[in-house]
């Protein structure tokens, strides 16, 4: 059972929740997030009915789910949620590329490449300043000045920015500069992590886990949710599999059953589930078939001289082959122009 309280409830009222789940046996967790505070509750789900916190002073809503994840379960919402990275939305009614370079290697060329999205129709620039990499030998990203490199490409294309966090003590530095932060694929598990992304005020954007199930995916989502933060997209890159020639396997069937399971967003990252450019388009194109509220894309202006993942690079004709896609397959099934508003209203400024 969960218990949402009002905006407006004071901490007489919240304390007064938390000793009537006592009374009744129950433990209470109370989770005090940016916009709302969330009670917990874990014990006899019986004897808990029976006593009724609905009726209590500052209580918006009693949610009883079955779930073992209960704030991101579909039972918790009958509607799909829609998060809005400054402005610009990722949910059931609309379809959002998000476009840019696996990592921030110079200004010149997350530039190109935010330009090389913006002509493809992206809303929103991927781009990775820490980059979570297998080797400690490979190219880890450019830290803080990466950072900086994204909110100048912003300023310049009106992108609002996706970009990776690693380590939880990074936080407030992510934040001065992100859009919406994402948790990689290595890092689903990484508790902390996710419980400081939870409070961190951005929306996020959780990546499947290597070997994750669905619910191990959901309960990760859940860690963000119970910190109060609800602006939650849950991204599908492929899982680890038996098959050498591909990277990943991208489990398609993540996309309906995620939206089954859970109200949250999906979108998909062929690039990463592929590794390989020549297989980005055709499962981008399954991925909007399967109802994907979005696809993320690497781009890159010269994939050849890329520090990392060059070879999923869209470039060129490639890319204009995935603009066609974009403004033709999500409207057969309901969703808005492809190419939603576009989010720049002045030089620097987004909507
Ligand atoms: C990425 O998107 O840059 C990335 C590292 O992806 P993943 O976590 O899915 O491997
Ligand atoms: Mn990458």
């Amino acid at each position: 059972m969960v218990i949402v309280m009002t905006a407006t409830a004071a901490e007489a009222d919240l304390q007064a929740v938390v000793q009537h789940v006592q009374a009744a046996g129950g433990s209470a967790f109370v989770s005090r997030g940016v916009t709302r505070t969330i009670v917990g509750v874990v014990g006899d789900e019986d004897v808990l009915e029976s006593v009724d916190v609905g009726l209590l002073s500052g209580v918006a809503e009693v949610v009883r789910i079955t779930a073992p994840y209960k704030l991101v379960s579909r039972e918790n919402h009958q509607r799909t949620t829609t998060v809005s990275v400054r402005g610009v939305p990722i949910g059931p009614d609309t379809f959002t590329l998000i476009a840019g370079p696996c990592a921030v290697e110079s200004a010149e060329q997350t530039l190109a490449a935010a330009q090389q999205a913006r002509r493809a129709g992206a809303t929103l620039l991927r781009g990775g300043a820490y980059k979570p990499r297998t080797s400690p030998y490979a190219f880890q990203g450019l830290g803080v000045a990466g950072l900086r490199i994204l909110a100048d490409v912003r300023a310049e294309t009106g992108l609002p920015v996706v970009t990776e966090i690693v380590d939880a003590a990074d936080i407030d530095v992510v934040c001065e500069y992100a859009d919406m932060l994402q948790v990689g694929t290595r890092n689903m598990q990484n508790f902390a992590l996710l419980q400081a992304v939870g409070s961190a005020g951005r929306p996020v954007m959780l990546k499947r886990g290597l070997t994750a199930t669905y619910e191990e995916w959901l309960m990760a989502a859940e860690y963000v949710a119970q910190r109060g933060n609800l602006d939650i997209v849950l991204c599908e890159r492929g899982v680890r599999s038996f098959e050498p020639a591909v990277r990943n396997m991208l489990d398609v069937s993540a996309v309906p059953m995620m939206h089954a399971l859970s109200h949250l967003p999906v979108v998909v990252d062929p690039s990463h589930a592929a590794g390989r450019r020549d297989l980005v388009l055709p499962l981008a194109r399954a991925a909007m078939a399967a109802g994907a509220d979005g696809v993320m894309v690497d781009v890159h202006p010269q994939p050849e001289r890329a520090l990392c993942d060059g070879a999923q690079a869209l470039t060129g004709g490639l890319l204009d082959e995935l603009t066609v896609a974009v403004a033709t397959i999500p409207s057969l099934l309901g969703r808005r122009g492809a190419v939603t508003a576009d989010p720049v209203t002045a030089a620097g400024s987004v909507r």
